[in-house]
């Protein structure tokens, strides 16, 4: 059997990863929003982008035919190799993004706790199958590239998803909007608008690749609502 590449390859992509988040003047940017109470699901949204871009670089840069035994990418390599890229970045988006929830929760005077959805283990077994059952890498590089993105998009729109979820059972009525960036295809422009969270269409936690829509919440405006009604009554 030949040396197993996975443990230099993850230990590459890792280090140039940590080398890019570092060099990053958005992740800064954002940060420091954050920090100053100032971030909601925009800036996960932007995070997550950033993240998404900065894995990708990474992968595109050290996986490739070459790097791969006979221009392959065989499951057991592909397997530890993206889930933990995409693990990684499940990682630092839940982080960022309980800190965002903490911080709104905060502002709306709601003592709940940030919800964190679960890794989708389900959505990663996709990309790692597609991977591996293409004849040469070449066929398939192109899936290191914006389906990471887009995976990691989707960790900020599940998170919304599971807080938005726990804070209708506590009893708020949460509005959940989804917004274009530039003009949208059909499917997104269909999709835009505010809803309260109980009309909200399913796909609104759904996203196609290259789709740049913000989906945002602010716990505050579920708050209101339920002061308002209240007093209608
Ligand atoms: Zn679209």
């Amino acid at each position: 059997m030949d040396k197993d590449i996975v443990p230099g390859l993850l230990a590459a992509i890792d280090q140039y990863f940590i080398e890019t988040n570092a060099n990053s003047k958005e992740l800064k940017r954002l940060v420091e929003l954050q920090k100053s109470g100032k971030a909601d699901y925009k800036e996960v949204n932007e995070l997550a982008i950033e993240i998404g871009k900065n894995m990708s670089a990474a992968l595109k840069k050290y996986v490739n035919a070459e790097s791969l035994p006979d221009e392959k990418f065989y499951f057991n390599i592909a397997n530890r190799l993206i889930n933990k890229s995409l693990k990684t970045n499940f990682g630092i988006v839940t982080g960022y993004s309980s800190d965002v929830q903490k911080s709104l929760n905060e502002q709306a005077n709601l003592h709940l706790k940030a919800q964190v959805p679960e890794f989708n283990q389900e959505k990663a077994k996709g990309l790692i199958e597609k991977l591996v059952h293409a004849e040469t890498f070449d066929d398939v590089a192109w899936l290191l590239d914006e389906p990471i993105v887009t995976f990691t998009q989707s960790i900020v729109d599940d998170s919304i998803q599971k807080n938005i979820e726990f804070q209708s059972k506590a009893g708020l009525k949460p509005r959940i909007t989804r917004t274009l960036v530039g003009k949208g295809c059909d499917w997104c422009r269909n999709l835009a608008g505010s809803y309260l969270y109980s009309e909200a269409p399913d796909e609104i936690y759904q996203r196609h690749e290259r789709d740049r829509c913000i989906v945002n919440y602010h716990p505050g405006d579920g708050r209101k609502q339920d002061v308002w009604s209240k007093d209608w009554r």
